[in-house]
């Protein structure tokens, strides 16, 4: 049998245990949208939760936002999106595919694919098409008004600036963070939840002084601060990498911008998060558009101007993608997602050593509803097959613990822990075990 890539073990891997589906499956999906499962929607969780906590939380120069997905339209017509949020496309003659200009890797695999057959492939010329999804809102059929799906969630922060500047005074720099829902209409939606048409994005809006020296400081540091977080939750330095856009890419009122990138198993390096100087695009253009004054004024220096923009801009489901590839690991028989405990769906598994002893199973569930409780994530009970199949089980889905209790442990009120990545077994009291799994978890 042909050995599965990479990529469809971790699809399979991903259906089989719960992490990802495809929407609507029942009927035969929906191309380029996809559903989180029981495992899967813990993880994002998590990583959501790393997020908040290491830009939001832990600061005191960053506030957090949720703002609405439908937005008046204006909105799109100022940020250009309407106008230029459309990605010049080429089409295959052959097989009317469809193509971004800008992605020749795929344009060029796509070219082998004919010549393998013999084919020689011709393009059209570009031809825009709008990324936006549009949607209709209102009752009355002939009334009804066109709103678009938003299709980044950097601009539901933007239209906020004057009531984060009215209600929380913030002086320079600051930042503002978000963590929602955005929709496109991808040509080519592909590798899994890579490009999908709906997703998740998480970034951070940080207003400094409109000086250029100091404002590329800000850039630099907000670019170790995002490598550096993907780094301390596991993902390993030589997959990740910088990429600075080329002139000829850059948005015209970027002044700079990079991308993190990682290592896929799809091609190599591909963007996972942009690191974006923006000038004072947004702002501009929005008190322009709307005709409200968008500017700061700096009680230092008594002076009114607009901020510019520092932008990190990530996807969940990038990320939930790149921690499941980068964890994946095989272990002779066993497979293991070496996930950080910080994002492992599940901490701590709980088993009875022998599932048909009263005795045992009582004491076990006692212990797990105890710690259910008492520990503030997720843990869960297992108490099918035997304990050798429970273990790899667990190892499979990143369950970076497993609590066995056995006859010793009636008599000494001690469990064995079992450490997923080493299989070393460690013997616990229980009344050890709350205090040991946080500062593991937590580390
Ligand atoms: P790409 O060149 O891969 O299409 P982009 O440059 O259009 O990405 P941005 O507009 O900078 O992406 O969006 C910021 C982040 O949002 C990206 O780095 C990526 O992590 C995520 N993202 C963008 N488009 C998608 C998508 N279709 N599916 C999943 N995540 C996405």
């Amino acid at each position: 049998m042909e050995e599965k890539s990479l990529m469809e073990k971790i699809i399979s891997l991903s259906k089989r245990r719960g992490f990802i589906f495809p929407s609507s499956e029942i009927y035969g999906g929906l191309a380029g949208v996809w559903d989180y499962g029981p495992l899967g929607v813990e993880l994002k969780n998590n990583i959501k939760r790393e997020f908040w906590k290491s830009m939001v939380l832990s600061r005191d120069d960053v506030f957090g936002i949720d703002a609405a997905i439908f937005m008046n339209p204006r909105v799109w017509e100022a940020s250009g999106h309407l106008e230029s949020f459309s990605d010049p496309l080429v089409e295959c003659r052959k097989c009317n595919q469809r193509f971004r200009a800008d992605h020749q890797d795929l344009i060029l695999e796509h070219e082998n694919w004919h010549k393998k057959r013999g084919e020689e492939v011709l393009w059209t010329e570009p031809k825009n098409f709008n990324l936006l999804v549009e949607s209709y809102l209102g009752t009355v059929e002939g009334e009804k008004s066109k709103v678009y799906l938003r299709g980044e969630i950097t601009q539901g922060v933007h239209v906020n600036f004057k009531n984060i500047l009215n209600t929380l005074s913030p002086s320079l720099p600051f930042g503002v963070a978000q963590i929602g829902k955005a929709f496109r209409n991808e040509i080519a939606p592909g590798n899994f939840v890579f490009r999908s048409r709906e997703f998740e994005q998480m970034e951070l809006q940080y207003y400094v002084y409109p000086d250029d020296k100091e404002s590329m400081e800000y850039l630099e540091y907000w670019k170790n601060e995002r490598l550096n977080w993907y780094i301390s939750l596991g993902l390993k330095k030589e997959n990740l990498r910088f990429r600075m856009h080329e002139k000829d890419e850059l948005a015209h009122y970027a002044k700079s911008a990079w991308d993190i990138e990682y290592n896929s198993p799809f091609g190599g390096f591909k963007e996972f998060e942009g690191i974006h100087h923006r000038g004072n695009w947004d702002l501009k253009r929005h008190s322009e558009y709307s005709g409200e004054d968008l500017s700061y004024f700096d009680s230092k220096t008594n002076k009114r101007f607009i901020p510019y923009i520092i932008e990190t801009s990530g996807g969940v489901d990038r990320a939930v993608l790149f921690f499941l590839i980068d964890s994946y690991f095989e272990d002779k028989d066993r497979v293991i997602l070496k996930l950080h405990p910080k994002l492992a769906p599940y901490k701590v598994a709980v088993f009875p050593l022998l599932a048909n002893k009263p005795e045992l199973v009582d004491f076990a569930k006692k212990l797990y509803n105890d710690l259910k409780l008492n520990l503030n994530f997720k843990i869960v009970w297992d108490d099918r097959g035997n304990i050798g199949k429970r273990y790899y089980s667990q190892d499979e889905i990143g369950t970076p613990y497993c609590v066995t209790v056995d006859f010793d442990s009636l008599k000494n009120q001690d469990v064995t822990i079992r450490d997923r990545d080493t299989a070393e077994q460690i013997r616990m009291p229980i009344d050890k075990l709350k205090s040991y799994f946080e500062e593991k978890i937590n580390k």
